[in-house]
């Protein structure tokens, strides 16, 4: 299939937006058009060894108590063959089918069909239709949010299932996982090549497509901004946020019930697990509309990186903790279980307090205060590509003067605590803090290469005022 070319496309020379002596780009600032080899090759190894990389972790649990190592040393030393390991391996069911048919199904019509209800009498949360950011094309889409309501009503059925329905065993997800894990690649694949198949021949908005010229690149990376089937049902919106984010606090209950039913107990540590992982989900449905505004939606275009990433990598790599809770029911010490939970806490605060920061600034264009004072500003212009000139501001008190992504900070706090309450006996729980280290630092420089993009000479005034990305003094 032929790629349409896009002539004249301005490219940053530098991904650190220090050195970047442009003026603002018109209306591209969104992904790449052109692909470097770096890129194409991760995109390569990434579209390869992803589903492998699912397959190896939840199969290492699996045969192997979450040894990551077990299945390596067994082939390597010859106590097993690779179609040993795939022999033992559970297939796809039909019941595992039926239920992921069922659980997404459910999700679509939660989604679609029931219209927020939950802003209408709960003081400060802000639901219903809510307006996204201006696309590079300088389009303004609207959102039905109703995430809160989702996630309430799912969880309300759980919760009636276990104490009074029976319908299902709370340990259902758990006992299927491998079953579903095929379940979640074949949607996460189809949904993937849909919104490839569609940015090319039924785009919602083709004025906001993006064509690489590169096959894999705008496969994984998305051709269209914000697929959409009818006026509501936005691709980006539910995707990355349900299925995958609802059921990560039941695919946690799950884990919890299975750890009682095998070892009678639950532990602190899977309490911990569960208590901090559901404060950052709840969160994110709380401020559904917050989420508008960041880089999944404002940003990235809908291809196999959102589509298959939400479907499989989120549920299954996001939860490994109290998966592998579930194999080695680990109980810790009163200080150990408190340093977890002042950890998780505080970066819980720092991670929503930048990013409230950010947003009451933008919300109410600078007339707030900000630690108690009026926020220092840097005013800043952007053109969209319909030639239109957008006046914004960038915020330069609070964490945003302390560093320019100090909200990623938070959020690696909360990430290490959750790894820390599962001990130290294996790797296999760290993944999740060393996989979030490179992606928040990955993607704070993609961040700064579209903001250095988008405002040009504007984002240089501002990190000559804030140094640093992360870390002040060294990063
Ligand atoms: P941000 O919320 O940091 O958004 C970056 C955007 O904010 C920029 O593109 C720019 O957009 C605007 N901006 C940047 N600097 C300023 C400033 N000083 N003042 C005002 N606006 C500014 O990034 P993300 O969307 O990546 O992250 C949101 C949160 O989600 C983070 O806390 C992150 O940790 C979390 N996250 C979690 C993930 C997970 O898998 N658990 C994955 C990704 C993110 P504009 O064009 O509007 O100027």
């Amino acid at each position: 299939m032929a790629a349409k070319s896009q002539p004249n496309i301005p490219k940053a020379k530098s991904l650190d937006g220090v050195t970047n002596d442009r003026t603002a780009s018109q209306g591209q600032w969104g992904r790449a058009w052109k692909v470097d080899w770096f890129s194409l090759a991760s995109v390569i190894f990434l579209l390869l060894f992803a589903p492998f990389i699912v397959y190896y972790f939840i199969m290492a649990c699996d045969q192997y108590s979450c040894a990551l190592t077990g299945p390596v040393v067994d082939i390597v030393t010859g106590h097993a063959r690779l179609s040993d390991i795939w022999a033992k391996t559970p297939p796809i069911t039909r019941k595992a089918a039926q239920l992921y048919t069922l659980w997404v199904t459910f999700q679509v019509l939660l989604y679609t069909s029931l219209p927020d209800f939950c802003h209408k009498f709960l003081p400060g949360y802000v639901g219903g239709i809510q307006e996204g950011a201006v696309t590079p094309a300088g389009v303004v889409n609207k959102y039905q949010i109703n995430g809160l309501q989702a996630w309430l009503l799912t969880h309300l059925l759980w919760f009636a299932n276990a104490h009074l329905l029976s319908w299902f065993s709370p340990t259902i997800i758990f006992d299927n996982w491998i079953p579903l894990l095929w379940c979640a690649n074949i949607l996460g694949y189809a949904v993937s090549t849909f919104a490839m198949v569609k940015g090319y021949f039924f785009p919602t908005s083709a004025r906001d497509c993006k064509f690489t010229g590169n096959f894999f690149y705008n496969y994984m990376m998305g051709i269209e901004f914000n697929p959409r089937i009818g006026k509501w049902f936005d691709f980006k919106l539910f995707f990355n946020g349900r299925p995958g984010i609802v059921a990560w606090t039941l695919i946690n209950l799950s884990f919890a019930a299975k750890q009682r039913e095998l070892h009678s107990h639950v532990t602190n540590a899977m309490v911990l697990v569960n208590v901090l992982q559901a404060i950052y989900v709840i969160d994110f449905f709380w401020n559904e509309t917050w989420y508008l505004k960041t880089i999944d939606i404002c940003h990235d275009h809908f291809g196999w990186y959102l589509g298959w990433g939400d479907c499989v990598w989120l549920p299954y790599l996001y939860t490994l903790q109290g998966l592998y809770l579930v194999y080695h029911p680990v109980q810790l010490s009163t200080p150990h279980a408190v340093g977890v939970l002042l950890l998780g806490l505080v970066g819980y605060y720092i991670f929503r307090v930048a990013n409230h920061q950010k947003d009451l600034f933008r919300h109410t264009d600078g007339r707030c205060l900000i630690w108690g004072r009026k926020p220092k500003v840097i005013e800043c212009s952007y053109t969209s590509a319909d030639g239109q000139r957008h006046h914004s501001k960038l915020l330069v008190s609070g964490f945003w003067g302390v560093a320019r992504h100090f909200n990623y900070v938070g959020d690696l706090m909360g990430s290490l605590a959750y790894c820390l309450a599962c001990g130290g006996g294996h790797l296999l729980p760290y993944f999740y803090i060393i996989y979030m280290a490179i992606l928040l630092t990955h993607r704070c420089l993609r961040d700064e290469h579209r903001c250095a993009s988008k405002y040009g000479r504007d984002w240089e005034r501002y990190t000559a005022a804030v140094p640093y990305r992360l870390l002040p003094g060294i990063f």
